[in-house]
Formats: structure tokens, sequence, C-alpha cells
């Protein structure tokens, strides 16, 4: 197999590139993940399943991958994007709030939404990464950062907390292009800074605030760490000073991302990232989403059941509808098109039924699939590796799906075995045929015999449930749902059949 040859566009040197990690074969990137207020909206997801698909086209050629992402639940506040250091923890207010009430503390309600975070992340079809850290566990490391930054006069103490010297790092502005104060001036003009900021750019490392719901003692007394120190400080702890790739939102370019790469760079002297990957924002219908506008939608919004206020929308259509603008342009999210990708959903998975029918058959007959099918896998794998073009990907993998069904049930054992090869390959490059096992439940049961053991009860009662149902045994199926609701499985009735995922423990419900 030729050597093959990724590109993406990096948002530092503005052009497209070949990516080459500095370890030949060994991709080391960092995705910065969501701050776990609420639940996970649709936008939040069409990123991190950006860095799904880095992940995904990175493995299928062949090379290992070192993947982190992060869970923020301390620190970021409403006006971060704005205003360095202003308005009030996300995490404080979410508390106050209405939604917040069923919390007895913000570590609750912090603990509740990582979780939900995760099931949404299985719903969606997303690999695990390798280390998913959460800053409230590394607090201690960013404190050191802050320290090592003071001694090394990039930073300073105020009577409010300590600030990064925007004056001591030449290189800031270089990845937004803002090295002015104007993107921050415009939205600190309403809000009380910090009166001994030397620098209307200069940002927090570090709030002084002991009355804060979430506080930790650091060399300046008690308060918390910034947003952008918590990002870099568990990149750098978990991938090294520098590594390859550095991925998040348009939104996180600045300041997040300009204030993580000052940091870094000031403690280490090295560059940070090499390639920075940013997914453009998502529109509903047309519209910028937002509450206010009624077009705001979670994942649960969507996927969840619809006896919890959910749609019951299968999870892969919501994931093929996300993936299927390129991450470079803005996508326009609708209806229309997410019932078109349900369509598509359950055309693969007609596809994998009819393939698996046909290898059970005692007739290996010739192989009429292998090399068409072949040659739309290394079409798709061609537009991944240029730039994740998602949206030639997806068709290519439409096309192969309509070359299995068209040959159907007349399918002999060979052409079946390469339908199923191939549907397995299309699933590990973009995700969309079938639910992957996940990595998590795979460790808690103890091995992936057990998860089997596991899935194989769980579809026995399913379909113990099914044959009630159809006999008006209302009774005996709603026990069959509470005895699998006991085992944490959580069942999706859709037209095209029932759908089941384990439930991530909920601490509080
Ligand atoms: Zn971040």
């Amino acid at each position: 197999m030729p050597e093959k040859i990724f590109r993406i566009y990096n948002s530092m040197t503005r052009s497209t590139e070949v990516v080459e990690p500095a370890q030949p074969g060994r991709l080391r990137f960092y995705a910065c993940g969501p701050t776990v207020y609420s639940y996970a909206h649709i936008g939040n997801f069409r990123s991190f399943l950006t860095a799904d698909l880095v992940l995904r086209t990175a493995q299928a050629i062949g090379w290992e991958t070192a993947y982190v992402t992060n869970i923020t639940d301390v620190g970021h506040l409403t006006e971060d994007d704005a205003a360095d250091a202003e308005g009030e923890d996300r995490m404080a207010k979410a508390l106050r709030s209405k939604e917040g009430e069923r919390f007895a503390n913000i570590w609750d309600l912090a603990r509740y939404y990582a979780n939900t975070l995760l099931s949404d992340w299985q719903a969606l079809n997303l690999r695990e990464p390798d280390a998913r850290p959460r800053a409230t566990e590394h607090v201690a490391r960013q404190i050191r950062d802050v320290a090592r930054l003071l001694e090394k006069g990039h930073a300073y103490e105020t009577a409010q907390g300590v600030y990064f010297s925007v004056a001591s790092f030449p290189d800031y502005g270089k990845l937004s292009g803002n090295v002015l104060a104007t993107g921050l001036d415009e939205g600190v003009r309403d809000v009380v800074q910090d009166p001994e900021k030397r620098d209307p750019r200069d940002f927090a490392l570090w709030k002084k605030d002991p009355d804060h719901l979430m506080v930790w003692h650091s060399p300046w007394g008690w308060g918390f760490p910034g947003w952008h120190i918590e990002c870099s400080t568990m990149a750098q702890a978990y991938l090294g000073e520098s590594f390859d790739l550095h991925t998040g939102g348009e939104d996180n370019k600045f300041p997040h991302h300009e204030c993580e790469i000052a940091q870094a760079e000031s403690l280490s002297g090295k560059p940070f990232a090499r390639y920075w990957l940013h997914t453009r924002f998502l529109q509903v219908e047309g519209e910028k989403m937002a509450k206010s506008a009624g077009n705001f939608f979670t994942v649960r919004d969507l996927v969840g059941p619809e006896s919890e206020g959910g749609r019951g929308i299968h999870p892969l259509a919501l994931r093929l509808a996300l993936i299927s603008g390129q991450y470079r342009k803005p996508l326009n999210f609708t209806f229309d098109q997410l019932l078109a990708c349900a369509r598509h959903i359950q055309r693969f998975e007609e596809a994998a039924d009819l393939a698996a029918q046909g290898v059970a058959r005692n007739d290996p007959g010739e192989d009429a699939l292998g090399e068409p099918l072949a040659r739309l896998y290394e079409q798709a794998l061609a537009a991944m590796l240029d730039d994740l073009n998602t949206p030639e990907a997806i068709a290519a993998a439409i096309e192969g799906a309509k070359r299995v069904l068209r040959d159907g049930r007349t399918m002999g054992g060979a052409t079946a075995r390469s339908a199923q090869n191939w549907l397995e390959k299309i699933n590990g490059l973009l995700g969309i045929v079938a639910q992957e096992t996940p990595r998590t439940a795979a460790k808690t049961a103890g091995s992936a015999a057990a998860e089997e053991a596991f899935a194989r009860e769980v579809e026995d009662l399913l379909r113990q449930r099914a044959e009630a149902r159809a006999q008006r045994d209302f009774q005996r199926a709603d026990a069959i749902r509470d005895q699998l609701a006991g085992m944490q499985v959580e069942i999706m009735d859709a037209p095209e059949g029932t759908r089941w995922r384990r439930q991530i423990s909920n601490p509080v419900s």
C-alpha cells in the first residue's frame, strides 16, 4: 500500500498542509472539550465530531493515535469570550437556574452533566479518547504552572488575581491575527475590569475568590483557575510540551487558543501545537442557534426517547447530519436533512442485515462486489484524507450501500462477506453504519466477552418484549422494560425497530 498523505487546513499557517506527526505514524492531539454546565448542544458536537473524524482517518491509514480531550468543570466564565475574567462562572450560574434546583451542590451538577456528555458521546458513536482529563482534577498542576509563569516574569499578581502579561509574549496574536485588544475591548466596555490590570489584553490565570462555590488553596489565597490555563496545562500534562495537533470550535480560536499558546510557549520555550484545526459554526434552519429563537437543540432533545421529551431520532442519523458538511464550512442543520439522514442510516442497517444473512447461507458463489466496494472505500478514504471532505466520503458510502442492497437477497456467501467487510471498514472510517462497542462499557464489564454476553442478554429480552407486545401482553412488556432499566439499559422504540444503549449512571435522578 503506498504511503497515504493526510492533508488538513492549518489555521496557524492559514494553508492546507500535509500532516507530518513529529513521530512518524503517531498522531498526538488535543481537542477542547465541553464546559459541563448544561446538556451539550448539537453545535458543540459538531466540533467534537471533527476531532473524532481526525482520529478515525488517522487510524484508517494505520497511524497510532494519542488523543486527549478535556472536560471543563470550573472557571469558564460567562463573559470569557469577550471580556477576560469577567462575568460569572457558568457552573455557578447553572446551579442558581431553574434546572439547577435539583442538584444538592455544584459538584453534583458537574458530575451529572459530565455523565450526560459521556452518554451523548457514546450515542453519537464517537470513539473514546485515550484520556479525558477534568479541570477540577488538575488544579494543583495549574497552580504550579501559574507559579512558574510568575517566576519567569510572564505574569503578575493583583488584589483580585494573577494575570498573564501579554506584552511579555511577542508572538501573541499569531494564531488569530488579533494583536490589539480590540476583540476584548469591545466586550469589556460595559464590565468593570480589575483596575490593577496593566494591559487590557492581559488575561486571568487565577481568580482570587474565597466565596466561589469551587475553591482551591494557592500561594495567592483561595480561588480558582482561569479557563485558558486549564486547557494548556492538561494538554501538556498528557501530551508533553509540544504535540502535533490542537482542535476546537472556531469560537475557541480567540481568545482561548491564543491564550493557551501564550501560556504554554512561555513555559516551555517550544511550539505548543504545530497544527490547529477549527470547526466552523452550525446554523439551524438557516439561522444562528439560540434559545430565544426556539431553534436550540441539545443532543438529547433529538435522540432522547419521546417519553422523556426527546424526538426519538436515531443517534446515527444525527451523527450523519452533523458530519454531512465539511468542518471548514458553516453547516446549515435542517430537519429535512435529518430525515434524509435517517433514511440513509436505515439503508446501511438493511445492507448490514442482508450481508449477515448472505454470509450465513451455504452457497459461496462468486464475489460480485469485492472490487467495486474496495474502489468505493478507497474513494471515501481519499476524500477524508483531503481535509476531511465528508460530503464526498459519505457519497461513496451511500453508493456502496446501494450496491449491496441491489444484490440484496440473491447475494452468495462470497459477495456477502465482501459486503460485510466493506460495511465494517466504512463504519471504522465514518461511524455511520453501526454503533461501535463503547470502550468505557467494555471496561466496566471487564472484557469484550462479557460485553458480548451482556448484549446477547439484552437482545434476548428485547425479543421477548416485542413478542409480548405483539400479543398485546403489555403487563409483561412493561415488566421486561423495567428489568432492562434495572440493567442500566435505555431502550428507544422507533418505527424502524427498537434500539438500546447502556445508561451511564446518573447520580441525581
Ligand atoms: Zn480548551
